[in-house]
């Protein structure tokens, strides 16, 4: 097992006292630089800096980022969902060490999603189908994967096949 024990520190953001999101911090004393290309293989979406010993993974409105020594989660509901966003974050990590002769380890630096590159492949008629207000809207939260492409109906309709097709390569090659 690579990360064995580990202290947790839940806290609201400095800026937002009695904000009702919090943040958690988990801090080790083991490094686990080595499971960071193993982790970057396998985590869909995760951009990792490999310079600089770090990865991040953003969606549902939350960051998680894993350095060396912790691992930073932000925008949790409250101390219990820390508790347990934590533990799986851990057990993710201790998994991918123990399956790393199975895993082709990667130093790849993916792009980040724009949401102005997913908003020019997007229909643009602000129809609302998807529930969003307008096309951009929707391509800020697709592009942080608070959305999925599918809500987005119209695109999956002829008239847009060529849009689509560029727009779900975007994804892939950032997935
Ligand atoms: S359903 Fe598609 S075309 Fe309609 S507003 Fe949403 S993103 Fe724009």
């Amino acid at each position: 097992m690579l990360i064995e024990h580990y202290d947790l520190e839940v806290t609201t953001p400095p800026c937002e006292p009695g904000a009702e999101r919090f943040n958690a911090i988990a801090r080790f004393t083991v490094d686990i630089s080595e499971v960071l290309p193993y982790l970057n293989a396998t985590w869909k979406g995760a951009i990792y800096d490999h310079e600089n010993h770090f990865l991040t993974w953003r969606g549902s409105g939350r960051t998680i980022t894993v350095w060396p020594h912790e691992i930073a989660v932000s925008n949790l509901e409250d101390r219990e969902e820390a508790t347990q966003v934590v533990e799986q974050l851990v057990e993710r990590i201790n998994s991918t060490w123990e399956r790393r002769t199975e895993i082709e380890p990667s130093t790849v630096k993916r792009q980040r999603l724009k949401a102005l590159d997913i908003y020019k492949l997007l229909p643009g008629t602000n129809c609302k189908a998807c529930g969003q207000p307008t096309c951009f809207i929707f391509a800020s939260k697709l592009a942080v994967k608070e959305v999925d492409v599918e809500q987005c109906t119209p695109l999956f309709t002829d008239e847009y096949t060529e849009k689509r097709e560029k727009l779900l390569a975007l994804l892939e090659a950032a997935a």
